[in-house]
């Protein structure tokens, strides 16, 4: 506790470890997975109606991502996964704290937390069309395209190797102290991470005694509520992270795959021809089965009748001398 509240009165801020950061960014990339997750089962209730909302998925998230993060880093100083994590954002100058976030590096840290990864996916999803068509044969038409093509393709892999690489030193640069900033991007903004004060929290006697007093206002309704949400928010997304863990774990037994669905009943016809030919109720010679109704027949019986006939002689589904399927059980 008096560890955590030291950043408050000294220059220099307590850092959290390389394990807390890295933990953060991670949990932090599973919303949006867990977010198009839930968008698709909304949408699977009625797809004929929603189903155009699947192509604005990357649109949704953007704008459900832009509310989540304006309200934690108004309320938190921080990003929704910085927040579960304990820690807040604050501005420091040649390595030492300075003060709270300006107005300014709020609304930049929004732009990059937000942008940044929409940018990159739509930048990603753009160059693996364009290397598949490339697959696939697709020819430019003009000089100008295949130009335009070629440094989509490349730009992208050679701005993200650079970009991981400018990650990978700023992680050795903070392990070994000589840089306070986590990432690169909040190197851009002049802002690095510490612990976050301890969140005020109102316990179930404080209410039950304002409840009791009459003096249980509607700020403090807001605060419940917005408590609710949020705390289901971060739950639901730990929830899910430790599923897509389990899924990666257990991929045999995959927890999301749909049951099987039993084998279907034996009709009572069926039952009568068990082992017998249904046409000259006799013993199987030949064992023949045709697929469209699953009846089993003497090779030459039903051939004779698919010839005249052409469906089967139990069921009367049309059938084809080409769909007869010899079996091999003898
Ligand atoms: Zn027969």
């Amino acid at each position: 506790m008096a560890e955590k509240g030291a950043y408050l009165t000294g220059t220099a801020f307590i850092r959290p470890s390389i394990f807390e950061i890295i933990a953060q960014e991670s949990f932090g990339s599973t919303t949006e997975p867990a977010f198009k997750k839930l968008l698709s089962f909304i949408v699977s209730f009625n797809p004929g109606r929603y189903k155009d909302i699947l192509k604005w998925a990357d649109e949704c998230y953007l704008l459900f991502d832009i509310i989540l993060q304006r309200y934690y880093l108004k309320k938190y100083s921080a990003s929704f996964s910085e927040a579960f994590y304990g820690l807040k954002r604050i501005a420091t100058e040649n390595s030492k704290l300075k003060r709270e976030l300006s107005k300014k590096q709020k609304g930049l840290s929004l732009v990059l937390i937000v942008l940044f990864p929409y940018l990159r996916s739509k930048f990603s999803q753009l160059s693996q069309r364009y290397k598949l068509e490339e697959l696939d044969g697709y020819i430019p038409q003009t000089k100008w395209e295949k130009l335009y093509r070629a440094f989509i393709v490349k730009g992208y892999s050679i701005t993200f190797m650079i970009y991981e690489f400018m990650v990978l030193y700023n992680y050795i640069l903070y392990i070994s102290g000589k840089s306070p900033f986590t990432s690169p991007l909040l190197r851009l903004l002049s802002i690095s991470l510490t612990y976050a004060e301890p969140k005020l929290v109102m316990s179930v006697s404080d209410l039950l005694r304002k409840i009791k007093n009459n003096s249980f206002g509607i700020s403090d309704g807001i605060d419940i509520f917005q408590r609710v949400v949020t705390t289901s928010l971060e739950f639901g997304a730990f929830f899910l992270q430790f599923l897509s863990w389990w899924n990666q774990e257990h991929y045999l037994t995959n927890l999301m795959s749909l049951p099987i669905p039993p084998p279907p009943v034996i009709p009572e016809t069926a039952k009568k021809y068990k082992g017998i030919c249904p046409i000259c109720c006799k013993t199987l010679r030949v064992h023949t089965v045709l697929p469209v109704s699953g009846y089993a027949f003497c090779y030459q019986c039903i051939l004779s009748v698919i010839r005249k006939s052409g469906k089967c002689p139990v069921t009367n589904y049309p059938a084809k001398e080409d769909d007869l399927i010899r079996l091999y059980l003898d």
